[in-house]
């Protein structure tokens, strides 16, 4: 990556430089918003002609994400293209970034799509940060079974490749359940975790730029139900500081030993070691915008898909400030059924409570566990949030937490 793409009309006319994003889901769609907002115009790669990020970009390439006509299309309408899907083959990042700058890069890609991979890069990163992954083993062949140390049991089975919101995940009590769990998952290559028990789980989103610049969004708080988030959680005094201050160290040092360029994830457990604060283990990274930042938008003077789109054109990266306590809930498909019966959602309801701000990624089928939307609630301190943020899970039906 080299150079400064600027945004907007170019002295004497002409069409404003274009930014491109493989993918078409929300994250995309989110990208999109953020690029168009500074000037810049949008293209996506997402074979779906219907894909939220396709339906509001400038261009829609509605392409397989290999598709050498597609991609040509994209790289000569472009200027510089990014990912919001990390399954996207590293090879074609790899072979656009031959004609175009590309962020993050296809190295640092392949990492993150290989837990395998990944989980050898957060061992590395541990040297320096002292923050390492769950205790672990490879499952490549059947005699990697036999192997297996007691030690991992109870575990998650996980495959190695194209895992998202829990999918291609088998827990595993008994040694005598893994072969089971190994054939359903296809027997593909696989990583067994040892089950921990958390206490909490962090992440932490950073944005790296091609000088090493790197800015951060401040530690958000997760919950998970069914291995897909629920809710975010970000304010002062949430976190304990150390603990905080050690998920941004180890993640900085994660990015930096990638030689990352653009926005990164790395998600965090919380688990006993007999402290008060408790221990973090690293579980995984996304490179790209997350879910749990998604706050950023309406909580942040700069939001994370704006880092992204800065990080790309090489514009400077400012630290993101948060100018409110915020509380994010998802809203999955489930929403919009009950009792087997579709329903729509109390939308008006919900926006009649203060600092509301709802997000819906325009897509029409509601399926349950897909990620329909979003909405965070924003307040003067973390209290009101959680209040107000309670308040709309009622109101949706969605539990309560704490
Ligand atoms: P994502 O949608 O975040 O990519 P994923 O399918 O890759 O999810 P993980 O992040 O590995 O899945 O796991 C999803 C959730 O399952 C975690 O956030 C956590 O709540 C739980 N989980 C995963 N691994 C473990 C573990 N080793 N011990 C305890 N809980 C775990
Ligand atoms: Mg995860």
């Amino acid at each position: 990556m080299s150079g400064v793409i600027l945004p907007g009309p170019l002295a004497g006319g002409g069409r404003p430089a274009t930014l491109g994003v493989l993918g078409g889901g929300q994250l995309g769609r989110m990208f999109v918003h953020a690029a168009q907002a500074m000037g810049f115009q949008a293209a996506v790669l997402d074979p779906d002609p219907a894909s939220p990020a396709g339906r509001v970009a400038d261009v829609h390439v509605a392409t397989a994400y290999d598709d050498e006509q597609g991609l040509a299309q994209l790289m000569q309408r472009c200027e510089a293209v990014t990912t919001e899907f990390e399954n996207v083959p590293a090879q074609v990042l790899a072979s656009l970034a031959a004609h175009r700058p590309v962020a993050p890069g296809a190295a640092a890609v392949a990492v993150a799509q290989d837990r395998r991979a990944e989980k050898a890069h957060f061992a590395a990163s541990a040297r320096s940060s002292g923050i390492g992954p769950a205790p672990h083993a490879v499952i490549e062949a059947e005699a990697d079974l036999a192997r297996v140390p007691e030690s991992l049991l109870p575990g998650i089975l996980k495959t190695a490749r194209l895992g998202y919101d829990g999918k291609g995940q088998r827990r595993v009590t008994r040694r005598d359940e893994l072969a089971v769990a190994w054939a359903e998952l296809g027997r593909v290559p696989c990583v067994l975790e040892r089950q921990l028990a958390l206490r909490d789980e962090l992440s932490v989103i950073v944005a790296r730029g091609a000088d090493g610049a790197m800015v951060a969004l401040p530690v958000q708080r997760n919950l998970h139900r069914h291995g897909i988030l629920a809710v975010t959680e970000v304010f002062d005094g949430l976190l304990p500081a150390r603990l905080a201050q050690q998920a941004l160290a180890a993640t900085q040092a994660i990015a930096a030993e990638l030689g990352y360029v653009g926005v990164l994830c790395v998600e965090f457990f919380v688990v006993d070691d007999g402290s008060a604060d408790g221990a973090l283990v690293v579980n995984e990274m996304a490179p790209r915008p997350h879910n749990s930042g998604h706050y950023s938008i309406d909580a942040c003077d700069v939001s994370q898909f704006e880092l992204q789109v800065r990080a790309l054109a090489g514009l400077p990266l400012v630290a993101p400030r948060a100018h409110s306590a915020a509380v994010m809930l998802n809203l999955l498909g489930d929403l919009w059924w009950r009792d087997g019966e579709p329903v729509t959602p109390d939308w008006a309801g919900v926006l009649a409570l203060p600092g509301v701000h709802l997000h819906l990624y325009g897509k029409l089928d509601a399926r349950p566990g897909r990620k329909m939307g979003h909405l965070t609630v924003t307040a003067a301190d973390g209290h009101e949030a959680r209040r107000v943020a309670l308040q709309a899970a009622a109101r949706l039906g969605l539990a309560p937490w704490r």
